[in-house]
């Protein structure tokens, strides 16, 4: 049996698969109970688990959890941890690396890349079938690329950030900073008549797009993420002012395309089990 978690800001979700065959899935509050305790509830129940895939908001290296902003971590060393007492095979990878492996097989491609707007800014990059992770397993974070000078705190503790801008934390920072009372959503601030945020996080996406597309030359981008599914027009947004943000070669037969997958981190967390770390 193979257990696959998506260990996310808000939830945890599992599902345990036999082979092709769903088993069951289930789910707790990523802050009612550390990660490993849940894994360790889960192992009990399901004594025949014999490979784990973990996908995780927050940054992990060589089976270690290094930092995980809403996420309950009560063990951080946890692949040697789970390991040695189980006797099973554990893979624990960026919640955005694991999207890029759901969305390259959804697409049947193998240079790809992943861009989420949630409540913050991620991505996600395939290059001939693997995933571009970088020396410290922190590579393409594109929500901490430099942009603007803001009066905000990004959560790595700089002003200039990109998610500032294009993410829902940074709206809802932005709001909080003008004292604006309306709600967090786009929609919500245009009816208020806060065009202003609404541009900004627009281009700014154009620039995390763009960005995306000329370092890493994907044959398809997919665009996911809460923010994504909540506005779709945001597809024919992009495709039709990209040419402006991105090398013009790198938009030569390119396909920018929103996600189809439900749950592309839980889907790329089953997968893990399949390729190398
Ligand atoms: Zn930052």
């Amino acid at each position: 049996m193979n257990l696959a978690i998506d260990a996310g800001g808000t939830n945890l979700r599992a599902q345990i698969w036999h082979n092709d065959n769903f088993i069951a899935a289930t789910e707790a509050k990523s802050g009612s109970i550390g990660l490993y305790s849940w894994i360790e509830t889960l192992l009990a129940k399901y004594r025949e688990i014999k490979t784990i895939g973990i996908s995780f908001a927050g940054q992990v290296e060589d089976g270690r959890i290094i930092s995980a902003p809403n996420i309950l971590v009560d063990e951080h060393n946890i692949r040697e941890r789970v390991e040695s007492k189980y006797g099973v095979t554990l893979k624990i990878e960026n919640d955005l690396n694991c999207a890029v492996l759901a969305e390259a097989k959804e697409f049947g491609v193998q240079n790809i890349c992943a861009l989420y707007v949630g409540t913050g800014l991620g991505l996600g990059a395939m290059d001939g079938g693997r995933v571009i992770k970088g020396f410290k397993n922190v590579a393409t974070e594109i929500g901490h690329i430099p942009y603007k000078k803001t009066p905000l705190k990004c959560g790595c503790s700089r002003d200039n950030c990109l998610e500032l801008y294009a993410s829902g934390s940074g709206i809802a920072k932005q709001i909080e900073h003008k004292r604006v009372s309306c709600g967090t959503t786009l929609k919500e601030l245009e009816r208020a008549g806060e065009i202003e945020i609404v541009e900004l996080f627009q281009e700014a996406l154009l620039v995390a797009a763009g960005t995306t597309l000329t370092l890493f030359n994907p044959q398809v981008l997919v665009l996911g993420g809460g923010i994504i599914e909540a506005n779709p027009y945001l597809e024919e947004f992009i495709l039709k002012n990209i040419k402006d943000y991105a090398l013009s070669n790198s938009l030569e037969g390119v396909k920018i395309c929103k996600s189809r997958l439900q749950n592309a981190s839980l889907g790329g967390a089953l997968l893990l089990k399949d390729f190398d770390d």
